[in-house]
C-alpha cells in the first residue's frame, strides 16, 4: 500500500523526487511470428532519474508500445533487465502505471468513480478515500467534473481524468502511451501545458511515447530517438531547458531539425551501406 504523500503543491516548491529511476540494462524482446522469431527490441539500455520526464519517439513499428509494456510489467517475457529503483520489475504493480491514447473510462461511471476504481485494492477509510479523489480530480482541473460521465467530457478532459486515475495510485513512474495522440492540435498543445503542469506538481517519474516531436521536446527533460528492426535507440537527446517551457525557445527548434533528420535518415546496415527494401531502387 503506499503512503499517499500529499501531492507536492505550487510547482516551484518542487524537491527532487527521491524513487522512481527506472533502469533498462541489455534489454531484447523477441516475438514469434509465424513460427519464427522476430527481434522487436535489441539491446537497449537507458538509466532514468527518479522525476525525470523521458519522451520516446521512433517509427511506427519500433517497439515503442513493447518497451513501455515492459517497464510496466505487462509482459515479463524479456531479455536483460529492467529495475525500479532497486527492484527488478516482474509484474504489473501499483507503483507503475500506464495511460493509453484512448482514455478507457467506463462510460457507466462517472469521472469521480472512475477514479475511485483505481483504488479498490487499497483498504483505504472513506473519507481518506474521497480526499484522494479530490486532491487527484484537483490535480488534473476537473474537480468540477467529478459527477460527469465520460460522454459528457471533451477528449482532453477525458484523457485528464484517465491521468488523474492513473495518478491516484502514487506510482513512482508513470508510462504514457501516446497519451494525446487522438486529441486535435488546439487541444492538444493545451493538455501538453497541462500535462508539464500535472507532472510538475506530482513528481512522478514518466515515460511518454509521442509522434509528435514538438510534444516530445516541449515535455521532455531527454528525447530518446529509436530506429527500427529491430527497435534500439538511436540517439538520446538531452533538452537543457528548464520547465515550465516557452514553446518559442530556439534551442526547441534546433533541436526538432536534430531529430527530424535521424527520424528521416536513410536506414543503413551494420556495415554503413544503405538498405535496400522490396521495389526500391539501391542507393
Ligand atoms: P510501436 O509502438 O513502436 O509502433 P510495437 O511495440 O507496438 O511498436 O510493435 C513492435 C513490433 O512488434 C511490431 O512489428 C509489431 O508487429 C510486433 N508485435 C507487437 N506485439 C506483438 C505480439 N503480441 N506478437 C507478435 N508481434 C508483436
Ligand atoms: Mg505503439
Amino acid at each position: 500500500m503506499t503512503d499517499h504523500r500529499t501531492l507536492r503543491g505550487p510547482a516551484s516548491a518542487k524537491a527532487p523526487a527521491s524513487t522512481g529511476a527506472v533502469r533498462i540494462s541489455g534489454l531484447s524482446k523477441r516475438y514469434a511470428m509465424a513460427g519464427k522469431a522476430m527481434t522487436v527490441l535489441d539491446d537497449i539500455n537507458l538509466s532514468i532519474r527518479p522525476g525525470e520526464f523521458v519522451s520516446i519517439v521512433g517509427p511506427s513499428g519500433c517497439g515503442k508500445s513493447t518497451l513501455l509494456r515492459l517497464i510496466v510489467g505487462l509482459d515479463t517475457d524479456y531479455d536483460g533487465e529492467i529495475r525500479l529503483d532497486d527492484t527488478r520489475v516482474a509484474g504489473t504493480g501499483l507503483e507503475r502505471g500506464l495511460v493509453f491514447q484512448d482514455h478507457r473510462l467506463f462510460p457507466w461511471m462517472t469521472v469521480a468513480k472512475n477514479v475511485e476504481v483505481a483504488l479498490l485494492n487499497q483498504k483505504l477509510p472513506r473519507d481518506r478515500r474521497e480526499k484522494v479523489i479530490a486532491e487527484h480530480l484537483a490535480l488534473v482541473g476537473l474537480s468540477d467534473f467529478g459527477d460527469a460521465y465520460p460522454h459528457q467530457l471533451s477528449g482532453g478532459m477525458a484523457q485528464r481524468a484517465a491521468i488523474a486515475r492513473a495518478l491516484t495510485n502514487e506510482p513512482k513512474v508513470l508510462a504514457l502511451d501516446e497519451p494525446l495522440g487522438a486529441l486535435d492540435a488546439l487541444t492538444r498543445v493545451k493538455v501538453q501545458a497541462e500535462l508539464q503542469r500535472i507532472w510538475m506538481e506530482a513528481g512522478t517519474t514518466m515515460i511518454m511515447v509521442t509522434h509528435d516531436v514538438d510534444e516530445a521536446l516541449f515535455l521532455g527533460d531527454r528525447v530518446v530517438v529509436m530506429s527500427p528492426r529491430p527497435g534500439r535507440i538511436a540517439r538520446i537527446v538531452d533538452v537543457d531547458l528548464p520547465h515550465p517551457r516557452d514553446r518559442a525557445s530556439p534551442l526547441l527548434h534546433r533541436l526538432k531539425d536534430e531529430i527530424l533528420a535521424e527520424l528521416t535518415r536513410e536506414p543503413r546496415g551494420d556495415d554503413g551501406t544503405l538498405v535496400a527494401f522490396p521495389g526500391r531502387p539501391r542507393g
